[in-house]
């Protein structure tokens, strides 16, 4: 058999044990020599006589899906999100797609409150007043007794509220599949999406980007919620109307913006470019040893089982 590994932390030492199990049980094992996130036919010139495609954040759309070779039996996607692929056409094709949830949950989780203590205390535009040899006064705001508002309360937003109440945080959570268990071990108060917004003084998105997510924070959200609320988005770019976004910022009605994902990916142009407050990371919530480690594992195991015909718990329907 073989597999098609386009991941490229597969090269890293973190993945040697995932990547030794993939070259144990396929016959041969290609990687992505270009480094970067695949399309079109960068994708389907490396699939011929794949069994297994185990995918970073290509885009793998239905056009891609339809052209596939009839070899390809598993899609096992490194990582979460599957905004990218087109489960539909996959499963028209008789394609399995895997995922790898709560692997990087934990990262994705502390980048958000990294992103979160930045943004309260400015710390990245601090950073560079000091190494231009400046020494400014700078009026921040504590975390302690503040408001979190958690959109998308799932396997990253359980981890931030539990994090966020050890800081003394009143926490409070959207989810239309809101666990109420978790939410009362944990004090957090369930809300509905609007009245979150108005109440939050920071917001953490965690949800999925979709028909109905994307935009979900746009010019008239915006409006109802707090002066100076901070937000932050580890979860998907187009979750956030970015023109909106720059315009509260300019205007002063966000206090600031921590932003791990956006519409265009790497952020060449983009309205939030060169604003106060505004603290960007390059998709990175997932780049942490432990994370690389447990995601390269779980999608050869994924991709594996599906092969083999044994049970996967991370299947997508
Ligand atoms: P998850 O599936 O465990 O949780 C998502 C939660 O969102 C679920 O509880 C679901 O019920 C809820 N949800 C769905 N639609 C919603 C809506 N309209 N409003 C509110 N809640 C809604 O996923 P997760 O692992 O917690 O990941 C959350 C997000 O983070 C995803 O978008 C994922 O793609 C992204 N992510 C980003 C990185 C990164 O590198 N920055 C890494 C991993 C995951």
């Amino acid at each position: 058999m073989k597999a098609f590994i386009s991941t490229t932390s597969f090269l890293k030492p973190q993945n040697a044990a995932a990547k030794a199990l993939a070259e144990s049980f396929f016959d041969e094992v290609t990687y992505n020599e270009l480094g970067v996130p695949l399309k079109g036919d960068e994708i389907l010139s490396r699939l011929e006589g794949c069994d297994a495609y185990i995918a970073g954040v290509d885009y793998i759309t239905a056009d891609v899906i339809e052209k596939m070779p009839q070899s390809v039996k598993v899609i096992s996607r490194y990582g979460v999100g599957v905004d990218r692929v087109d489960l539909a056409a996959a499963k028209a094709r008789g394609i399995t797609v895997t995922n790898t949830p709560g692997a990087n949950s934990t990262s994705v989780c502390e980048l958000a409150f990294a992103l979160m203590l930045a943004a309260a205390r400015n710390i990245p535009q601090l950073h560079e007043a000091v190494s231009r040899g400046e020494w400014p006064r700078s009026e921040g705001m504590e975390l302690a007794g503040k408001t979190l508002g958690i959109v998308g309360m799932g396997a990253i937003g359980k981890r931030l509220a539990v994090r966020a109440k050890a800081f003394e945080m009143d926490v409070m959570a959207y989810d239309p599949y809101f666990d109420e268990a978790f939410a009362a071990e944990h004090g957090i108060k369930r809300m509905e999406l609007d009245d979150l917004l108005r109440a939050a003084n920071v917001i953490s998105l965690h949800v999925p980007l979709n028909d109905s997510t994307r935009h979900m924070i746009d010019a008239a959200r915006i409006a109802e919620m707090q002066d100076g609320a901070i937000v932050i988005n580890t979860a998907r770019g187009g979750l956030i109307d970015e023109a909106a976004a720059a315009e509260a910022i300019r205007s002063g009605k966000l206090g600031g913006l921590g932003l791990d994902a956006f519409e265009q990916e790497p952020l060449v142009d983009s309205p939030l470019k060169d604003l106060p407050h505004v603290i960007f990371t390059p998709h990175t919530g997932a780049h942490t040893g432990e994370a690389v480690a447990k995601m390269g594992m779980m999608s050869v195991e994924n991709a594996i089982a599906v092969l083999k015909g044994e049970p996967c718990r991370f299947i997508l329907k």
